[in-house]
């Protein structure tokens, strides 16, 4: 079965999935269990992934990736079990449980690395009642300032109830929180809502990054993007970016941040203040042009 935007579901048949029902099950009880039981040995943990600022060369913010230390299975990224916990309904407290890890974490790095941490909100919880309560005490609890959150909603979580969404989203922008599209040019949200949305940073997606340096046709929409972004008076964060070429090619296009595992990839918060610092080496690579791009 898969799940429809409405929220009601469709038969398909995919002998994969058969074969895996066991396995997700499993997973599905497990998770349903830390997440009950509060997690107690932290199989739930956050890596964090740097952010630079192209025309800076400094990590302006860090995104909070969730992965699952697994007893059995090892260290499980979002797409082993992020679709599982959407089929059951744990979705909302999972992300509401990973942001308060994350503005926890974030709380307490501000004296040495005052960074913003952006958190991906799973597209149920913009529909949820209790969503601008749970960002508000989680900042509360933590004593982080809410204008060094950033909340990462992609455009396909609007579309089940735009009007719900948008006001929901007006709530914890009313507090401060930023408020960021994510994977931008994957979606199919209207020009429209992306205006009356009033975001402060659009992220343009990996697919579209990716080939940016080396397929013409690409490039126009990558540029494209940006000054739509600039237009609506978002700050543009290009995602995925893998190697020192594409980065540069982006600052010529005007592009504000990247961020990609050719500039530094997520790490547990223990490395994150080494990773901050090769980010920065690399992107300091890019404004001096005389060096050779790999
Ligand atoms: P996303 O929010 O678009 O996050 C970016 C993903 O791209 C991350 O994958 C990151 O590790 C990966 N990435 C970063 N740079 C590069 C690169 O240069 N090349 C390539 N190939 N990949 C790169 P990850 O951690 O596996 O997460 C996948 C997706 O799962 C995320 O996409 C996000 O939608 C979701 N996700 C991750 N963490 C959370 C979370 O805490 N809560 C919720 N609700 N969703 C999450
Ligand atoms: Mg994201
Ligand atoms: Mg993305
Ligand atoms: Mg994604």
């Amino acid at each position: 079965y898969r799940a429809k935007a409405d929220g009601s579901t469709v038969a398909v048949y995919d002998p994969q999935l058969d074969a895996e029902r066991p396995e997700r099950m499993a997973l599905f009880g497990e998770l349903r269990a830390l997440l009950d039981g509060g997690d107690p040995d932290d199989q739930l943990v956050l890596y964090y992934q740097p952010q630079v600022c192209l025309s800076t060369a400094s990590v302006t913010a860090v995104e909070a990736l969730v992965r699952w230390r697994h007893p059995r299975l090892g260290l499980l990224l979002p797409g082993a079990f992020l679709a599982i916990s959407e089929s059951g309904r744990l979705e909302i407290p999972l992300t509401y449980h990973l942001l308060r890890l994350a503005v926890r974490d974030a709380a307490a790095w501000q004296e040495h690395n005052p960074v913003t941490v952006a958190v991906n909100v799973s597209p149920k919880c913009l529909l949820d009642e209790e969503f601008a309560h749970q960002v508000r005490s989680a900042l509360a609890e933590s004593g982080l300032r809410p204008s060094l959150l950033r909340l990462e909603v992609t455009e396909s979580s609007m579309m089940t109830d735009p009007d719900k969404a948008l006001a929901m989203l007006r709530q914890v922008q009313g507090d401060g929180v930023q408020v960021s599209i994510d994977d931008f040019g994957t979606g199919f949200s209207s020009l429209h809502q992306l205006r009356q949305l009033n975001a402060d940073e659009l992220k343009v997606d990996q697919t579209l990054t990716r080939r940016v340096a080396t397929d013409p046709g690409n490039a126009v929409l990558v540029r494209s993007a940006i000054d739509l972004a600039h237009n609506l008076g978002l700050f543009v964060t290009a995602e995925g970016v893998e190697d020192l070429r594409t980065l540069a090619v982006l600052r010529d296009y005007g592009c504000d941040q990247a961020q990609g595992f050719g500039i530094a990839r997520p790490v547990p918060v223990d490395n994150l203040e080494t990773a901050c610092a090769v980010a920065e080496e690399r992107a300091r690579m890019i404004a001096e042009p005389s060096r050779a791009l790999t």
